[in-house]
């Protein structure tokens, strides 16, 4: 994240009502669009935003919204979507057809599996999965027919994070289209549309805004932005023809948290990391998968590409930019996500009566919201197409950390910790 860019979302250009200025933008609400004549109704074009036409189409607060994520992202379009899930179906729907091949990540966002294994073959489309952590495998599998390739980083859930820059290359080189869910980089973490600070870049990168850019556990939203203008009318057009909306209440509040997604990202970050770093040292926890720790899976990638080394001369860096920048820099982004894998010695009832002896973490899905979430997974079931051998044995769990203080919640670890030993020995 430069240094201005959380400055440049909070000062956005916005117009206001003539006389009427205030910290928060308009809400805008509409079926109808009313025109002022039949001349009017017939040039207005929708889809290069030059005009309105009716609600579906994007209003005012819509409109905001797109362009405040798109510049987020270092996109130039982006087209709103009723939640994180609608964006990936709505990339597949707008670039696949009959016949074509899509190439998905082993560690994928597994909500999308069932669109991937029982809507999609009913339009003769098939998907293929790749080790997202061998660059070789991805480039083997791609064939005449891939029509699209996704990526995550990190992945769900076993947050291995992939060499992203390699996997984008072989998509260049391949001259297959590649998507990137971008939820956990929030557009914060690195920018997709310029991987190695020399335009190697995405085709696109859909977000749940459901997570950080909503923050409050309470809007389902997704985004897909893209820099290239064709494509975006293809995606766009495709969107239109399915009759996705959003809902302006739900992007007011997107747009009011908005300027704060970059101190609570950081937030969340910092206390995910200090409690990832204590769980490492429990007796009870074989793994800590969170990228910026060292030792987890893809750590290397992580700091390649979310770490910068700080700027030569930091010692001599005259202004206060140089030092905040650099600071952020050396520490690097990530998000607040993280999952622990416990010694194969606890059965599986045993981590769920550690997840149920949890009292600050509440048990639910999603993540980036100020409330601390724990979920248990079974990875064995979840990944039965894997390409990739899953080491572990033992349980795992999925914390997304809020802003609660960090003690309280390594305490509320620790008694829940105890309570599992109190199981062992009953
Ligand atoms: C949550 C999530 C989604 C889906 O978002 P929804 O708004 O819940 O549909 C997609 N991808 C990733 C990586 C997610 O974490």
């Amino acid at each position: 994240m430069s240094a201005n860019k959380i400055t440049d979302l909070i000062h956005h250009p916005y117009q206001p009502p003539e006389g009427f200025e205030a910290p928060q933008i308009g809400v805008h609400k509409a079926s109808t669009v009313i025109f002022p004549n039949v001349a009017a109704m017939r040039s207005r074009d929708w889809k290069n935003k030059s005009g309105y036409t009716y609600g579906l189409h994007g209003t005012p607060t819509t409109f905001t919204l797109e362009e405040r994520i798109a510049s987020l992202e270092g996109g130039l379009q982006c087209v709103l979507v009723p939640s994180g899930l609608a964006a990936i179906v709505a990339v597949d729907i707008a670039l696949l057809g009959q016949g074509d091949d899509m190439l998905l990540p082993h560690n994928v966002y597994g909500a999308r599996l069932g669109l991937t294994q029982e809507e999609l073959p009913r339009f003769g489309i098939t998907t293929r999965y790749y080790d997202a952590m061998d660059a070789a495998d991805l480039a083997a599998k791609i064939t005449p027919k891939t029509k699209l390739v996704w990526l995550e980083a990190p992945g769900s859930v076993t947050m291995e994070f992939p060499d992203l820059p390699a996997l984008v290359r072989i998509c260049r080189e391949k001259a297959v289209i590649c998507a990137l869910d971008n939820t956990w980089g929030a557009g914060l973490a690195f920018n997709a549309f310029d991987l190695d600070g020399q335009g190697l870049t995405v085709d696109i990168s859909s977000q749940a805004l459901t997570k950080y850019p909503s923050g409050g556990g309470d809007v389902l939203m997704g985004s897909i932005v893209t820099r290239d203008e064709a494509l975006h009318h293809k995606i766009k057009l495709s969107h239109m023809r399915l009759g996705y909306g959003v809902a302006a209440n739900d992007a007011e509040l997107v747009l009011r948290s908005l300027p704060s997604i970059g101190i609570r990202y950081r937030a969340a970050d910092q206390s995910a990391r200090q409690l990832a770093h204590w769980l490492k040292t429990r007796p009870e926890v074989e793994a800590v998968l969170h990228p910026a720790i060292e030792g987890a899976p893809g750590h290397q990638n992580w700091q390649n590409l979310c770490r910068k080394r700080p700027v030569a001369g930091i010692e001599s860096a005259r202004s206060a930019t140089d030092l905040i920048a650099n600071e952020h820099r050396s520490e690097g982004y990530a998000a607040g996500l993280f999952s622990i894998v416990f010694h194969e010695k606890f059965s599986p009832s045993q981590v769920d009566a550690f997840v149920d002896a949890l009292k600050l973490f509440k048990i639910g899905y999603s993540w980036g919201g100020h409330l601390s979430l724990a979920v248990p997974y079974d990875i064995a079931s979840m990944r039965n197409q894997n390409v990739a051998h899953w080491p572990y044995r033992g349980g795992l769990v999925r914390f997304s950390i809020g802003f609660e203080e960090a003690a309280d919640l390594m305490q509320d670890l620790s008694q829940a910790f105890h309570a599992l030993t109190k199981l062992r020995e009953n």
